[in-house]
């Protein structure tokens, strides 16, 4: 538990933003505080630290930071998974919905050969469509979703829940209540 108190005091909530009602869970400020960044990484990773992982895949933008970092520690390759328009080469797309929002998103055709092991990473699971669109992505064209890491989980909004139901473990390191 005190490992949760820590990391999760690192984490800063920003009532109202991007709308009203929303507690927007910034993680810039654990991700600025050298120890809580470090052990975050580890965590996530640590049910995963001896067995073998082909790749990371990170949804744009803050997934892109952690699951670099996570890549490295699991020496495995990285692969980005961001909104449409930003791939230059020939890739494979999906609509999504937000907790605030409908997009598409978008990764290269070949960023993932068949049969390659993959964690999916981002910073945070709430309604969990942003990861479902990921996860439907990843198996598109061929990945074994291994698990799905996140630093924060909404268990309100039910997203870790719709992930394990696809059959993908998940894994988080902290709970915020509500939404
Ligand atoms: P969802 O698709 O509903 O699971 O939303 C997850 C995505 O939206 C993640 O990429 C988060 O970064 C972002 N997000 C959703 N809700 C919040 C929140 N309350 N605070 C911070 N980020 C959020």
């Amino acid at each position: 538990m005190t490992f949760d108190h820590d990391l999760k005091a690192t984490v800063r909530t920003i009532p109202d933003y991007p709308k009203k009602g929303i507690l927007f869970r910034d993680i810039t400020t654990l991700l600025a505080d050298a120890r809580a960044f470090r052990r975050s990484v580890d965590e996530l990773v640590q049910p995963w630290a001896g067995s073998k992982v082909d790749k990371v895949a990170g949804i744009e933008a803050r997934g892109f930071i952690l699951g670099g970092a996570v890549a490295h520690q699991v020496s495995a390759g990285f692969v980005p998974i961001r909104k449409k328009g930003k791939l230059p080469h020939t890739t494979v797309r999906i609509a999504y919905s937000l907790e605030y929002g409908l997009d598409e998103m978008e990764m290269h055709a070949d960023a993932v050969q068949p049969g390659e092991r993959v964690i999916l990473v981002d910073d945070l699971i709430a309604t969990g469509g942003t990861a479902e669109g990921a996860v439907k992505l990843l198996r598109q064209i061929g990945a074994n979703v291994v698990a799905a890491c996140f630093i924060v989980d909404l268990p309100d909004l039910g997203g870790a829940d719709k992930l394990r139901a696809m059959d993908v473990p998940v894994r988080t390191l902290m709970a915020f209540e509500g939404h």
